[in-house]
């Protein structure tokens, strides 16, 4: 069957279902191309089960790009406060859990059900297998079931993470067609891996968690971290990971609240007898503090002060390199993408081919955990929505 229609959007996700919505709310006749059986899989296993749909607090910082300054225009136009107004006229109840952080109170189905709601109007085809794109006049798409043409084509298929929920390289396979540059997609928001030595001593301590400062260059996250079998997770080395690139090195302060140094100094001279791993054990898990310690027993006292100094100093700014990561299995998201160089930073249109837009997580924006990345789903499919 052949149809015609002012817009094709690829990928039912959380930016194809909100730029569909835009756009039909504008008069358009808009067609949604979805390869899975079902639509927004993805929002629906978000934040645990209830979708952390945005940040109350959201700046450029808060994102990575080739470009930190292309994200601004789409944020500024569809901000946070934007999208918390669409939950509450939906009457969906939320709450703030940490750091601006909103979920919903009961479940991420009502953010789907919102936004479903919203494309009433455009045309939904699910199991839709995308098999060629072509661009004469207009843009023609031929699927599984049939061939549909449209002035604008948005491309909306995510990034390569949990390709069990059906993540394609579609939009970079589309991009590269088209002439726009792909930066190389890799693993964010993902757990990192460790091998030898680093790899023991995390693995017998798997299941631990506390708060801790772990940092990179400049960039610092306090969060949790969490010791796992195969090595780091936690919020804070999440958010760690998606700046390190294959062999960097990261910093983990375990007692961000105070300098170690001057504090095992002190407690040497107020505790003689006490042992190091009740002193350590007052700032961190006991099962951290005795791996810290030694399994032997050690009396503050009989420890010399230079021992003392450089443990402190250690704890406070802990050198690891991963291995590497858990992948695209694990990642939350993609970083890096089509080439924000290629892209109208205001509409997210293709410079170079009218009617082309590449919007979510296919394109060379990662959000930060913590609501960011669903934030530029909508700005972007907003922008897009607004000028196709
Ligand atoms: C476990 C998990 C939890 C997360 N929790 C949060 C959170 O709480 N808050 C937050 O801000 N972010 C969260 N994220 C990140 C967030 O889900 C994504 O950044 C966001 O969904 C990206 O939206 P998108 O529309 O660009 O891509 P997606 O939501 O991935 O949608 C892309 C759609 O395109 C479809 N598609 C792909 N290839 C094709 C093809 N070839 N043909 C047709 N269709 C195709 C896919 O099936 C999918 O439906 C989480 C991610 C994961 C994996």
């Amino acid at each position: 069957m052949d149809q015609n229609f002012d817009v094709i959007v690829l990928g039912a996700g959380a930016a194809g279902l909100f730029c569909a919505g835009t756009a039909v709310a504008r008069g358009k006749r808009v067609l949604v191309l979805e390869h899975n059986a079902a639509v927004g899989r993805k929002i629906l296993i978000s934040g645990g089960g209830r979708c952390n749909f945005t940040n109350r607090q959201v700046r450029a910082e808060n994102f990575l790009s080739g470009n930190p300054h292309f994200a601004k225009s789409a944020l500024a136009q569809f901000s946070s406060r934007d999208f918390i107004a669409l939950v509450e006229n939906a009457g969906i109840g939320y709450h703030e859990k940490t750091l601006g952080q909103l979920f919903c109170d009961n479940s991420a189905q009502q953010i789907l059900d919102l936004l479903v709601a919203r494309c009433d109007g455009a045309e939904i085809r699910l199991n839709a297998a995308v098999q060629s794109v072509g661009h004469g006049d207009k843009f023609t798409v031929r699927t599984n079931g049939g061939t549909a043409t449209a002035a604008a084509l948005v491309v909306a298929t995510g990034g390569l993470s949990i390709p069990k929920l059906g993540a394609t390289g579609l939009a970079y396979e589309l991009a590269q067609q088209f002439g726009l540059d792909v930066i190389p997609p890799r693993a964010g928001l993902v757990p990192l891996t460790f091998s030898g030595e680093d790899l023991a001593w995390m693995q017998s301590l798997a299941g631990v968690s506390l708060p801790a400062r772990v940092g990179a260059g400049k960039r610092k996250f306090a969060e949790n971290i969490l010791f796992t079998h195969r090595g780091l997770s936690g919020p804070a080395v999440l958010q760690i990971s998606s700046y390190l690139h294959e062999g960097d090195a990261f910093t983990v302060d375990f007692h961000p609240a105070a300098r170690l140094e001057a504090d095992l100094l002190e407690a040497k001279i107020r505790r003689p007898k006490a042992e190091l791993k009740t002193i350590l054990a007052e700032i961190m898990p006991a099962r951290l503090a005795t791996h810290f310690a030694g399994l032997e027993a050690k009396r503050m006292a009989d420890l010399p002060d230079r021992f003392l100094r450089t443990l402190g100093a250690r704890l406070n700014a802990f050198a690891l390199t991963p291995a590497g990561n858990e992948g695209f299995m694990k990642a939350e998201v993609t970083a890096g993408g089509v080439d924000t160089d290629g892209l109208d930073s205001r509409s997210c249109m293709a410079r170079n081919v009218r009617g082309l837009f590449f919007i979510g997580e296919a394109v060379d924006v990662t959000g930060w955990l913590g609501g960011y990345n669903f934030q530029w789903a909508w700005a972007s499919g907003h922008a897009a929505g607004m000028t196709v």
